[in-house]
């Protein structure tokens, strides 16, 4: 009989990605999702599929599933700067109320739990390249405090529940990752980047545009994800990919990769923007026998080639989403 899987934001970037592969190994996989973020239109290919079922419902209100159910992906939370600056209390309740749910639903059917965290738990990092042992140096009460603190808290309550009740629980610490199905307008760099090309904008670098990133292709981040699920560690561990580029030098790279001719402007660094982000991944290659496989080029090609394809009208429409028939309190 073929396991239960449940995808939280499966209607987001990485969830539809997720969904697209334990649908494709022949799990039961049902995707939840409230559309905050996230579009219909990125499980669309998946509405017909026998081993797929979709449930349109908000994580911080009770989660109910009916039978069984073997494990559980908890990838629900706006996950862009500029969506969690815009919906800080949604944030901040997916991070810590959603969770709760979910692992009160994984406790209730003995399932095992993956949390998606995130390299913000460093912070604005001290620490260089970040290793799983590092604390962070966060600002509890910036602008990203929403985000990265509720995503501290999914992991302290994610190791509560594996030590007080002994669930058997996965802590992913994602590092940026990019590819087809994000967001044109989400404001993260590369749909930023990529959108601005194809308009025959000026490419807008925040800051001086030394501040570090390392970019990871969507399937290495899957794959690793997946590994990680099936492995039997319980703390966190870094995916991502190593290869660090500066902010200007990306910029420059998508304007050769896109054979624009664009100009690069500078614009104020956001308030709390880490300077450095690069994941120590030592341990998932020991652990999960994982790294990226995907070449920066290769991927941004891909990505690229996607963007391209949408239709005109998307490219031109603001697609900042409306979020007022989400905010209820
Ligand atoms: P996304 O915004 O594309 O997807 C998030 C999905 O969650 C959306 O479909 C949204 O509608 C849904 N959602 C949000 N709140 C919800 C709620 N209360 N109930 C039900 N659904 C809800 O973002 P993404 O990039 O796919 O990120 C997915 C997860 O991975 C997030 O938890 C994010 O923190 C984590 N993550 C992503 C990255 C990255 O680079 N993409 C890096 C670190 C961590
Ligand atoms: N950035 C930029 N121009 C843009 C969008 C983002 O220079 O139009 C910078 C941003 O300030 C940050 C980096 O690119 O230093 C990555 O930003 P993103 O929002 O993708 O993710 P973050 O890693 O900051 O969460």
């Amino acid at each position: 009989m073929s396991k239960k899987i449940l995808i939280t934001g499966a209607a987001g970037f990485l969830g539809s990605h997720l969904c697209d592969r334990f649908v494709s190994d022949g799990f039961e996989v049902i995707g939840m999702d409230n559309f905050i973020t996230g579009r219909e239109s990125n499980i669309e290919h998946l509405k017909d599929k026998p081993n797929f079922k979709f449930i349109e419902h908000d994580v911080t209100e009770f989660v109910k599933i009916e039978g069984e159910l073997h494990y559980i992906l908890h990838f629900a939370s706006p996950a862009s700067p500029i969506d969690y600056l815009k919906i800080p209390i949604q944030t901040l309740k997916v991070g810590s109320l959603g969770t709760h749910n979910l692992l009160g639903l994984a406790k209730a059917k003995n399932a095992r739990i993956l949390i998606a965290s995130t390299s913000e738990v460093y912070g604005d990092p001290l620490v260089h390249p970040q290793t799983e042992a590092y604390y962070g140096n966060v600002n509890t009460i910036g602008p990203r405090g929403v985000y990265d603190e509720a995503k501290r808290f999914q992991e302290s309550i994610t190791m509560a529940y594996h030590r007080f009740h002994g669930l058997e629980t996965r802590i992913a610490r994602i590092f940026n990752t990019y590819g087809p199905r994000m967001r044109l307008n989400d404001g993260r760099v590369i749909p930023a980047f990529m959108g601005q090309a194809l308009r025959g904008e000026d490419l807008t670098v925040f800051g001086d545009g030394l501040q570090t990133r390392s970019f990871c292709f969507v399937d290495d981040q899957v794959e690793g994800i997946y590994r990680l699920l099936f492995s039997d560690y319980s703390y966190p561990v870094n995916i991502g990919n190593p290869e660090e580029i500066t902010i200007l030098d990306f910029a420059k790279e998508i304007i050769n990769l896109t054979h624009t001719n664009q100009k690069i402007i500078f614009k104020d660094l956001p308030d709390n923007d880490p300077l450095q982000r690069q994941p120590d991944i030592s341990l998932a290659k020991k652990l999960l026998d994982w790294e990226p496989l995907t070449t920066r080029s290769e991927g941004m090609q891909i990505t690229f080639d996607y963007f391209k394809g949408l239709p005109k009208e998307r490219l031109y429409k603001k697609e900042h989403k409306d979020f007022s028939e989400h905010i209820k309190r």
